[in-house]
């Protein structure tokens, strides 16, 4: 398979023509191989159309055909074997381990899906039967739950293959019966080409309706916010910052028909110290804080940004354990230039803030390449700045040093929406977070004990997501099964003769 910049447009490519985007390596800021031409409004129209008019056939699919196509795309994404490693390593900066267990995971996420779509329940067929002897008659009502329609995809920089052309909102939506629309990330448009291509081989294989999925690059902004605002986009899924989550947001609600975004944003993920567990091993928790802090450059949305405890001694030995980590770990590269700068400049307003102490950094980075660094303020500070809740994207983190527990609570209720919420906590600190239970409920969408957030396991069970601003409904997951959710919408069958009837809602003899 060979990199040529171009789009996909259903079953086919072309160079598109509005601008172009290079390929930067990420380590060294050299452009790699390969011009990737920037889509322009027809390009865009002519992938919504198509998606448009597969909607109908694909979501009618049989559960078999679409299952077996997420296996199709599965199989094609490993069968592009090392270049696809090497060509995401190139862009993002991330070592192979962490991509080939990237890999894994996409691989494992369609595999799962196509597990959900086999078994049907997402459909969540109901009957209520008739009773025509109550008073008022009592209709026959059946539901399913069917596919939004077009789906348009935001690659995220920090995940090239778990949450870009082939992830989590990919896989959900397309399981879900909607056709998909990328708009590639252009931190990796050569690793995005890749998988595109695997997919769409997967939707000639499979013999799935042209349309079923495209994928688009973007010299600018131009064209992400028209594919929000194209009439025929049922719904957004989005991972990034706050600022461009909400520019879609803003595209999507003044459109003539308002669509929902699914727009993962920003969380600072605080990790809550409690007593007995500092007091038994805060230097254990300390070193455990920094590994996690510092894991792919600290470039993860579950990011253990701040850290809640009371003061004394058992914090004391966790600060000395997490600087001790910290000085040792060399600074790593970030995943693109932009990233990189704005890391600097949220160290910068952090070292330079009078209510704030830096205790540590790791060795010394550069332009492209992060160093990790470590800071300390006060619950007064902190409730009194809240520029100090904001996140630093990158391996930087924020010790919030409370009075006593009612401090730590008085922060809690300080706090934005967030992904998770991390407990450390020994036997005797049960009954004092038990106490503080309703309120996390309220902050989190993932709450965790003796552990950190980073590491998401892709299962039914798991929620990723979380009040505003950590994503921009509340009601949802990007990651595990349910993610499938936010792309369908239910409908009521009433008093419909049998042959009108989906084949699903029809009795069964
Ligand atoms: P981003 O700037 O939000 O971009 C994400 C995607 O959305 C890109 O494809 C981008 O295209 C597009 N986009 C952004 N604003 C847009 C707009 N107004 N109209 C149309 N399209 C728009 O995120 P990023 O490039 O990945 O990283 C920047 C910052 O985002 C990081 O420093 C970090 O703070 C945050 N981030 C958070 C997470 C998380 O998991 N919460 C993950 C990654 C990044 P262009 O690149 O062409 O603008």
């Amino acid at each position: 398979m060979t990199i040529t910049g171009e789009l996909l447009i259903g079953n086919r490519t072309r160079m598109g023509q509005n601008g172009t985007l290079t390929a930067i390596e990420a380590a060294t800021g050299q452009a790699l191989e390969g011009v990737f031409g920037g889509a322009s409004a027809a390009d865009l129209d002519a992938a919504a159309q198509l998606a448009w008019q597969a909607f109908p056939a694909y979501r009618d699919t049989a559960l078999e055909n679409r299952a077996a196509f997420l296996e199709k795309a599965a199989e094609n994404i490993l069968s592009i074997g090392e270049l696809l490693i090497e060509r995401a390593m190139a862009e993002s900066g991330l070592p192979r381990p962490r991509l080939e267990g990237e890999r894994m995971r996409t691989v494992t996420q369609l595999r799962l899906f196509a597990g959900v779509v086999r078994e049907g329940a997402f459909q969540d067929l109901r009957f209520d039967a008739a009773d025509a002897a109550r008073t008022p008659p009592k209709p026959d009502l059946r539901l399913r739950k069917v596919g939004l329609g077009p789906v348009a995809v935001f690659g995220a920089s920090n995940f090239p293959l778990a949450f870009s052309v082939a992830g989590g909102d990919t896989a959900s939506a397309l399981a879900a019966g909607c056709p998909v629309i990328v708009k590639a990330h252009p931190a990796h448009p050569g690793t995005s080409e890749l998988v595109a291509r695997a997919l769409q081989q997967a939707v000639i294989d499979c013999g799935m309706p042209e349309g079923t999925f495209s994928m688009l690059h973007d010299s600018g902004h131009e064209i992400g916010g028209a594919l929000v605002a194209h009439p025929l986009i049922r719904a957004v899924g989005f991972t990034g910052s706050r600022r461009g989550g909400l520019a879609l947001v803003d595209i999507a609600a003044k459109r003539r028909i308002p669509i929902p975004v699914y727009a993962e944003m920003s969380a600072i993920n605080p990790v809550l110290l409690f007593p007995e567990a500092l007091k038994a091993r805060g230097g254990k928790i300390g070193g455990a804080f920094a590994a996690s802090l510092t894991l792919g450059a600290g470039q993860f949305c579950t990011n253990p940004g701040l850290v809640l405890a009371v003061e004394g001694e058992g914090l004391e030995a966790f600060k000395a354990g997490a600087v001790e980590a910290l000085k040792a770990l060399p600074a790593q590269t970030m995943l693109t230039a932009g990233i990189g700068q704005a890391y600097r400049e949220g160290i910068a307003k952090l070292v330079g803030h009078s209510d704030v102490t830096q205790l540590a950094e790791g060795q010394e980075g550069d332009d492209r390449r992060g160093q990790a660094a470590l800071f300390e303020t006060t619950a007064a500070s902190f409730m009194k700045d809240k520029s100090l809740h904001d996140e630093v994207f990158g391996a930087a983190g924020l010790i919030v040093k409370c009075r006593d527990l009612a401090e730590v609570e008085a922060v809690i209720d300080d706090l934005e929406g967030q992904l998770t919420v991390a407990l450390h906590i020994d036997e005797g600190d049960h009954k004092t977070a038990a106490r503080l239970m309703p309120k996390l409920e309220m902050l989190a969408g993932r709450l965790l004990v003796n552990g950190f957030g980073t590491g998401v396991e892709v299962s039914p069970a798991m929620v990723h997501g979380g009040p505003y601003p950590a994503t921009s409904d509340v009601r949802s997951t990007s990651v595990g099964t349910m993610a499938i959710d936010r792309f369908l919408r239910p409908v009521a069958y009433q008093d419909m003769p049998a042959d009108l009837l989906p084949e699903g809602l029809r009795d069964r003899d």
